[in-house]
Formats: structure tokens, C-alpha cells, sequence
């Protein structure tokens, strides 16, 4: 069987130097906010480019303080709108009513799978405040436009680059672009840990200074509270586990760009539609989605030749129980592409027999 992404080979490689960084957490005696976590927080922010970055729990905690912090800062309000891609990971959504504010749900780019700048434009009213624009499956969305919009309409820019860690427009990465970023570390994602981990990035040092308040508590100094916070830290271990894992992440990127580039040059079964891309540089390529009018089919297929492949995402936000206000409205460019997705292996371990056998199974679909 070719899985889908094998996490244990693909942590194996890095296994000694693990071992070592996990083994000096554990003889330092010290496990929340220490120096692994400093020192983490200082290599993100200098590969991302950014001046802050500010470890959490998790990648939905990130998007969730960010825009916490932009209300104790007076930036945002209860029902101030959020315009965010209807075809999101429903984490993107959770964050913004966790918030008590009103996603509005915008149409993707139907090639890129990203969020349309012109769509995004014509949504815009008086209560707009943000734009949260998602680097979906690894690919930028576009950003140089939706910076523009966004600075026109005087609005905030959240990046959610959970699925993007190192992929850049000329030259400027993701976490990079907007007033601020959230990045998860959730173990299957391209820098992964190994549980749950999460980070913001901003260059705004009054946002950096807030969001570690309210992760913490809502304290700047023990003992003494100014907000009602969470606890929401990165710890130690995960801490010392990503910097491992972040000396490598290039690499991982180099692997996933070859595969990525076999599957663009070998697959040519008219039934099936590769993703729409602006170069292969812009992404990397967390996910290689494929679209075909005969998804079940296809993906059964699959199976019996011993390809894993999953579906990402198989409903789309607005049809969950979660969100009845939206549960009536349509949104045919989402609804199709959740119909017609298809993601398959993209494992940066995966060998060229590996890739040229799933390249020839998917032509002789
Ligand atoms: C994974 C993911 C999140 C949430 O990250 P967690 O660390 O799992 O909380 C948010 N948005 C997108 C697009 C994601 O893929």
C-alpha cells in the first residue's frame, strides 16, 4: 500500500537528533516558556521574516487570539464582519465566531482553490473589519492583491498559514503579508510536531506583546492579570522537536516540489483535473488535490491498485450542524469543488517508482 503521508517514516529520519533534543528538555527540568521555546519563536520569526512570533497550543488557538487581541486592542467588535473562503478547513471559521464575529463566507478562486480577490471586493460593507485569506493546500493566495483591497478598504489582513509554512510570494513568505499569521504544528502538517503545536507571526509589537498576555493567563507578569485569558502556551518538548524539524523543512519542501512537479508533467487522463497553479514555486504543496466528476469512483479505483487517497474537505462549513445560520445558502463554485476533490499521496519519503506507479494508474483511469 502507498500511504498517504507515512508520519513515523517520515519522523524516522530525524529520529537521533529527537531523541538528543527530547533528552535535553527532560535533564533541563524545565517544560513551560523556557529556552526551547524562546529559541524556537527566534528561528520562526527570522525564516518567515517576521519580527514576532508567539508559540501556542495549537493552530485554531493562533487565528482565535489573534483576532482576541485585535478586540482588547480596539481594532475589532462583537459582529464586525470577517470575510473568509466558503471552502476553508472549518477551523478559519471556529476562530472568527469563537470571536463573536460574523464570517462572511466568500466563493474560492475555482482553479486555485484559493480566495478570489474581485469575489472578496464585492462583499465589503460598512461593517467589514478583516480579511482572513487562506494559504489553502499550500498554495499563497493572492496576497499582493488582497493586500491592496485590504489597505484601499482599510481592513485587517489575518493569514491563516497552517497548510503553508515556507511557501512565499516574490520572495515574501506566508506569515509575512498580512497585519498578522497563524501557523499550526499539528503532527500530519509540513513542519509538524509531535502533538498538537501552533504559533502566531506578526511584525506589530503591540499585537505580539497582547497575544502572549492572553495565552498566558492574560498576564504580562506572574501574578499580575490584565486580561481574562486562556492558557494556550507551546511547550517545551514541542518546542525543542520543531527546531529539529524546522533545520529540515527546506528539504521537505524540495521533496514535496519533485513530487508535485511528476504529477503535473506525467498525469494526462483528460478525466482528471490537476490543480491550478501560478508556478510551483508559490506553493508548498502540503496537499496535491485532484478533481474529477468521478470522485467515488476514482478514489476506489485507487484502492484496489494500493493508493491511499482522502478528500479534503468532504462537506463544506456551510452545510455543517455546526453553523445552521448558513446551512440554506448556497455557494456552487464550494459545493462542486467538495463533490469533485480528490487528495492523493503527497509524502515527502515517497520514492520515483512510487511516484511513476501513481502517475500511470491515474492515466489508465
Ligand atoms: C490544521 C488547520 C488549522 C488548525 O490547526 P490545529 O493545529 O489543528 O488547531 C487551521 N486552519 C487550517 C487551514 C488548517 O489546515
Amino acid at each position: 500500500m502507498i500511504k498517504f503521508l507515512d508520519l513515523k517514516k517520515n519522523n524516522e529520519k530525524y529520529r537521533k537528533e529527537l531523541i538528543q533534543a527530547v533528552t535535553n528538555v527532560i535533564d533541563s527540568g524545565w517544560y513551560i516558556q523556557g529556552v526551547e521555546v524562546k529559541a524556537f519563536e527566534q528561528g520562526f520569526a527570522l525564516y518567515c521574516g517576521v519580527k514576532h512570533c508567539v508559540g501556542v497550543a495549537n493552530g485554531l488557538d493562533a487565528l482565535t487570539l489573534i483576532m482576541r487581541a485585535w478586540k482588547e486592542l480596539g481594532k475589532l467588535k462583537d459582529g464586525d464582519e470577517v470575510i473568509v473562503p466558503a471552502n476553508t478547513y472549518i477551523a478559519s471559521i471556529l476562530a472568527i465566531t469563537e470571536n463573536n464575529l460574523t464570517p462572511v463566507l466568500v466563493e474560492p478562486d475555482p482553479s486555485t482553490y484559493n480566495l478570489c480577490p474581485k469575489q472578496t471586493e464585492k462583499l465589503i460593507t460598512r461593517k467589514t473589519r478583516a480579511i482572513l485569506p487562506v494559504h489553502l493546500y499550500g498554495q499563497m493566495a493572492d496576497m499582493p492583491s488582497i493586500m491592496e483591497i485590504a489597505n484601499h478598504h482599510n481592513l485587517l489582513v489575518l493569514e491563516d498559514s497552517a497548510q503553508a509554512h515556507g511557501a512565499s510570494i516574490n520572495g515574501i513568505k506566508a506569515g509575512n503579508w498580512g497585519d498578522a499569521s497563524g501557523f499550526s504544528f499539528y503532527p500530519g502538517k509540513n513542519l509538524g510536531a509531535l502533538g498538537d503545536a501552533g504559533a502566531i507571526t506578526t511584525s506589530d509589537d503591540e499585537l505580539a506583546q497582547t497575544i502572549r498576555a492572553l495565552g498566558n493567563y492574560g498576564s504580562h507578569k506572574k501574578y499580575e492579570n490584565i486580561y481574562q485569558g486562556v492558557n494556550s502556551r507551546l511547550d517545551e518538548m514541542q518546542a525543542a522537536i520543531l527546531r529539529v524539524k524546522l533545520k529540515y523543512l527546506e528539504g521537505e519542501i524540495m521533496s514535496r516540489r519533485f513530487i508535485a512537479n511528476k504529477y503535473i508533467e506525467g498525469v494526462n487522463n483528460p478525466k482528471i483535473k490537476l490543480p491550478g497553479y501560478f508556478s510551483t514555486e508559490i506553493s508548498v504543496w502540503h496537499l496535491f488535490v485532484i478533481r474529477t466528476k468521478e470522485r467515488n469512483a476514482l478514489s476506489k479505483y485507487l484502492e484496489g491498485k494500493k493508493i491511499a487517497s482522502l478528500i479534503h474537505y468532504p462537506f463544506p462549513p456551510h452545510k455543517q450542524k455546526a453553523y445552521p445560520e448558513f446551512n440554506k445558502e448556497t455557494f456552487p463554485i464550494t459545493e462542486k469543488i467538495h463533490d469533485e476533490v480528490l487528495s492523493i499521496p503527497m509524502d515527502p519519503t515517497m520514492n520515483e517508482n512510487e511516484i511513476s506507479y501513481i502517475v500511470d494508474a491515474l492515466n489508465a483511469f
